[in-house]
């Protein structure tokens, strides 16, 4: 996991972008990603923004794609490793493999309040990928598979509760979830314009050419 020592929504204000670390504090005032509103409302004062290099902004492209699917460096370098390899466009690739992680497909589902929540629980040994427990937040799934919480475990609840509260928040269509059962079936593999958060995701693969 991306370790985080700020304050998560400072983490949304220099990056310009809620990256919903936290799940809900970010659409809440608690995350106003206008540096100005905060400082009318808590008095401080903020950096100004320098005017960033190309290198700048590509390393800013890479961090906050980082922070907001919370990979650490290594495994980031490695997704683009294998999304160079692949077939297709890389930039894309490398998206799609991230949206892909275990992690985020419960995100996406709405079982958890967060990828962090969602890391915690596949941890812990909540989570079977076609049957099987998978405690690797990083498992990347694959169309066919079938996405399940350990029956009877404790988050089973957390899940449902989760569907609820998070009933605006769009399922994406590569994800069929069976909410009564928390189970789901990956339809096929996500599209590019399935990822939410604006990316220039070439950006990161011109900081990874270098
Ligand atoms: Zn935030």
């Amino acid at each position: 996991m991306a370790k985080v020592s700020k304050p998560l929504c400072k983490i949304c204000r220099r990056y310009k972008e809620k990256l919903y670390l936290k799940g809900r504090r970010c659409e809440t005032v608690k995350c106003p990603l206008d540096p100005r509103e905060s400082k009318k409302k808590r008095g401080t004062s903020f950096v100004r923004r320098r005017k960033l290099s190309e290198y700048g902004l590509q390393l800013m492209e890479k961090n906050k794609v980082k922070f907001y699917y919370g990979v650490l460096e290594r495994q980031f370098r490695r997704y683009f490793e294998i999304a160079k390899r692949s077939k297709g466009v890389t930039g894309e690739n490398l998206l799609k493999l991230l949206e892909s992680r275990l992690d985020n497909v419960l995100y996406r589902a709405n079982w958890f309040y967060s990828r962090r929540m969602a890391k915690q629980v596949i941890i812990h040994g909540e989570v079977q990928v076609n049957g099987r427990r998978v405690d690797r937040p990083g498992f990347i799934v694959k169309p066919g598979d079938i996405v399940r919480l350990r029956p009877n475990s404790k988050y089973v609840n957390t899940a449902k509760e989760c569907i609820e509260d998070y009933e605006i928040h769009i399922v994406p269509p590569w994800l069929k979830p069976d909410t009564e059962n928390i189970t789901m079936e990956i339809v096929r593999e996500p599209d590019r314009s399935e990822v939410t958060l604006p990316i220039d995701e070439q950006l990161i693969v011109n900081f990874y050419s270098k």
